[in-house]
């Protein structure tokens, strides 16, 4: 049977946080046991410089903790070919030729990059590099003739500018890509502790390495049913924040435990923060084990790496011949 090919990336712009984990990398580790997809996964360390370009020094850090992570939440680096972008130089190609055929107005349309201006507004994001990013998306996803791209909803206009400027190019050209198809996925929706977007610039994540007492703090920290000003009052878990991580990470019974306790205030807002963080730490324990092993086996994630990389390189040599010739260059 031919596997379909797959592919998606991650920005190693910080250390990865369970909305990660719950939003995209359950996702792919669920695609690589399918049996169906020849996944590849990408760590987009020049993507990361269209945000951090002025604040460089820690990107090889995140990518190699990213690794890390990837590995030990299930990543099979025999089953998918894991890769470092900046590795495979033919992706710079690739956007430089994808670039000249790229009308602006599609780029200036784009609504993730005005989202994303106004979310990071520390940044001076006015740049040419992040106006073309969806461009060197396309060459990412198209370099590797990807049948499929795993994404959120937020995501979509980013795959269907893909598809826009592969069949430009097989217009211009020749018919060399196939466009790729979204892989939508419905995922539980995980809030940073002050309710709002679970992000980095936030500084509301939950990491994937948070252990201990800094798991708890956060926990403890967590925004909840804002009438609930008393022990007393009786609170409304639909409305909070920490009942939906219980929804997630606590069993059915102990959810409903819950809902029921809260809304007679038969139990406090301090006890159930107690009772998630637990329940987060147990399920997190495998997964804290094997980022242990990994980072006292730094040799070992390298190699991993190394192997990774010379896979994508294959297909992407192989890829780049057809376009130069495509492209008479
Ligand atoms: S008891 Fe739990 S679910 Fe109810 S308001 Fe407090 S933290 Fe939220």
């Amino acid at each position: 049977m031919t596997k379909k090919r797959i592919l998606s990336g991650m920005r190693p712009t910080g250390f990865l946080h369970l909305g990660s984990l719950l939003g995209a990398l359950r996702n792919w580790v669920d695609l690589q046991n399918d049996g169906h997809y020849d996944c590849y996964y990408f760590v987009a360390d020049w993507h990361a410089l269209t945000s951090e370009y002025a604040n460089t020094g820690q990107i090889k850090e995140y990518s190699l903790n990213m690794f890390i992570d990837w590995l030990s939440v299930g990543l099979d680096p025999v089953k998918s070919t894991l890769f470092i972008q900046s590795s495979i130089k033919e992706h710079a190609e690739l956007y430089v030729i994808l670039s000249m055929i790229t009308p602006l107005p599609w780029l200036e349309r784009n609504p993730t990059y005005k989202e994303m201006k106004d979310e990071l507004t520390e940044k001076d994001l006015s740049t040419f590099g992040f106006l073309g990013y969806p461009v060197l998306q396309a060459a990412d996803i198209i370099m590797y003739k990807a049948y499929g791209v795993p994404v959120g909803v937020d995501q979509l206009p980013h795959v269907e500018l893909t598809r826009e400027i592969a069949r430009r190019f097989n217009f211009l050209y020749r018919e060399i890509f196939p466009t790729p198809e979204p892989l939508l996925t419905d995922v539980p929706k995980l809030l940073g502790i002050d309710g709002r977007k679970m992000s980095k610039s936030y500084d509301n994540a939950i990491y994937i390495c948070d252990r201990d007492d800094t798991l708890r703090a956060k926990i403890g920290a967590m925004f909840t049913d804002p009438q609930r000003m008393r022990r007393k009052d009786p609170g409304r878990p639909e409305l909070c924040n920490v009942f939906n991580y219980h929804q997630i990470y606590s069993s059915s019974d102990e959810t409903q435990e819950i809902f029921v306790e809260c809304k007679r205030a038969g139990i406090g807002c301090t006890d159930c923060k107690r009772q998630l963080a637990a329940r987060i730490s147990e399920v997190m324990i495998p997964i804290h084990d094997r980022q242990d092993y990994y980072r006292n086996h730094l040799d070992e994630v390298r190699l991993i790496i190394e192997d990774g990389n010379a896979r994508a390189i294959e297909i992407a040599l192989k890829t780049m011949e057809e376009v130069r010739d495509a492209v008479k260059i």
